[in-house]
């Protein structure tokens, strides 16, 4: 089994409790205006084995304290998806997490989602024009499914308001000396991070749509 993957790091502290491992999926049919992971849309062949993914994170998920699974839309390739949570739970008691922007109805009969091996699973599309007020939301129409007792125990915090004692965002350098950041932006965050390295002399692209 073949997976089309857009990156994988670890630590990530800022999609779910602790420091997860985390899966970027590549490609996403839901395409909502506004996101600020345009660069996953695309779809690509996938072409890293599942397998190898797993030796590739194994040392990483020792220390974790779960995966966290996001895109690009991870059920967009279902089989994929499959074959890693699968995996992932062969090799760590930590909380499976996994984001997608399809509705719930449509995706719920996954055997993944319906054999409770996502511990939670956030779902819906994120719209532009919602109200962001909510932890781990881009906006407060997605909803944050509880899916088992693990998932019930570690997630339920997250059930509440940011109130902006919460860190948003993990900023990262990859070994080719790209820097990308993970995590849910507030609406604006990337527009002003663009506009203060810019007074800076520094020129950045960022996906983020209107404000
Ligand atoms: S927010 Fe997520 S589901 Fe929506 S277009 Fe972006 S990657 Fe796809």
């Amino acid at each position: 089994m073949k997976v089309a993957l857009s990156r994988v790091h670890f630590p990530v502290t800022t999609l779910g409790p602790g420091r997860r491992v985390g899966i970027w999926f590549q490609g996403c049919s839901v395409r909502c205006p506004g996101c600020i992971s345009m660069d996953t849309w695309h779809p690509r062949q996938a072409d890293v084995e599942v397998s190898m993914l797993l030796e590739s994170i194994r040392g990483w998920l020792a220390e974790s304290d779960g995966v966290t699974i996001s895109g690009g839309e991870p059920f967009d390739q279902p089989d994929a998806l499959m074959a890693v949570v699968e995996g992932v739970r062969h090799l760590t008691h930590g909380s499976v997490f996994v984001y997608s922007g399809h509705s719930y109805s449509s995706i719920c009969s996954h055997p993944a989602v319906a054999e409770g091996l996502i511990d939670a699973l956030m779902s819906e599309p994120f719209m532009l024009d919602e109200r962001q007020t909510l932890l781990l939301r881009g906006s407060d129409n997605q909803r944050l499914h509880l899916l088992t007792e693990k998932g019930k125990a570690e997630f339920s915090c997250f059930e509440r308001d940011d109130s902006g004692d919460t860190k948003n965002l993990d900023f990262m350098v990859d070994n080719d000396g790209a820097v990308w950041l993970a995590g849910i932006p507030q609406r604006g965050d990337m527009r002003k991070l663009q506009a203060l390295l810019a007074s800076q002399g520094h020129v950045i692209s960022v996906t983020e749509g209107r404000q």
